[in-house]
């Protein structure tokens, strides 16, 4: 697996990342035919699977239900070999969403994650926006507070998961990290991607399958090459696109992730 710089953080990440919304969370999801949240077996193949073949990030956040503590467990004793991104300022319950980016809320909850990641820090935390905090001057006392969290030492770098092109370019300010969408079907974040590129930040991709409409044909037309496997060049094109040093892709099946990672390595 090609590992990648992720920006200037001085981590180098694999190409390929691990979403594990599925992991923890059933309910207020968009994929086809919805999420079965794996057995405790069926998690340990998917996390074993995913070392053996050098997938070395892993994202995750409080708002996907049990994911961050399922991986406290997942990942114990193996806790060095991964790269661990998690999120601040969403949290989901009872089927509904809920916002709070001031920076108690933001201490409380990077401190809460260690503790369910069991660790004692994290490589990335992003903020979890909702599509409204990046552009809204309460930003800069989020993005405060995760500076002070850095020098504290409990996360290695920070950054912000975007809805918008102005909320991406704005994060590039103060940021280590973006996470954007980019897809077949969903291209406006690629100037997010080559702003990042220039000013040599880390830039993951989330929905990279469209949240797995890729795999079941509801992309846009014309939106994959004819005739090729369409969650293969899905994958092939972010992984290509230049700026990107990771694309998570969210996955339960360990063989669709050994199927991710042939088509990250262009077999
Ligand atoms: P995605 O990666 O575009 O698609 C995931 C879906 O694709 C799953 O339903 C998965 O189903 C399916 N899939 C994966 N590999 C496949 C294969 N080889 N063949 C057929 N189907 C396949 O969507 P996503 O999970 O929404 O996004 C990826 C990650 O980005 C998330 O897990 C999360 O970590 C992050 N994310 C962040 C935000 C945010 O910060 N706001 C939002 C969305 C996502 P199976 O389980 O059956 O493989």
């Amino acid at each position: 697996m090609e590992l990648r710089p992720l920006g200037s953080t001085g981590l180098a990440v694999s190409v390929l990342g691990l979403g594990t919304v599925k992991l923890g969370r059933d309910q207020g999801v968009k994929y086809p035919g919805g999420a079965r949240i794996p057995s405790d077996d069926e998690a340990k193949t998917l996390i074993s699977t995913a070392a053996d073949l050098g997938i070395t990030l892993i994202d995750t956040a409080p708002a996907y239900g049990t994911s961050e503590s399922r991986l406290g467990s997942l990942l114990a004793g193996q806790r060095d070999r991964w790269a661990i991104v998690t999120k601040v300022g969403e949290e989901f319950e009872n089927g509904l969403s809920r916002f709070d980016f001031r920076a108690p809320a933001v201490r409380a909850s990077v401190e809460r994650s260690l503790t369910r990641l069991r660790t004692d820090r994290v490589e990335c935390v992003l903020i979890h926006s909702d599509g409204l905090v990046e552009n809204a001057p309460e930003l800069e006392g989020t993005i405060d507070e995760l500076d002070r969290l850095k020098s504290r030492g409990l996360i290695r770098s920070f950054g912000a998961s975007t809805k918008t092109v102005p909320g991406g370019l704005r994060a590039l300010d103060r940021c280590d990290v973006v996470m954007v969408t980019l897809n077949p079907g969903a291209k406006d974040d690629l100037a997010v991607i080559a702003e990042a590129k220039k000013r040599n930040k880390g830039v993951l991709i989330k929905k990279a399958l469209a949240s797995g409409h890729a795999a079941v044909g509801g992309m846009s037309a014309g939106a994959t090459a004819q005739g090729a496997d369409p969650v293969a060049e899905t994958i092939r094109f972010a992984i290509g696109t230049p700026g990107v040093s990771s694309v998570i892709v969210g996955t339960s099946s360990h063989m669709h992730l050994a199927a991710n990672c042939r088509a990250a390595a262009g077999e």
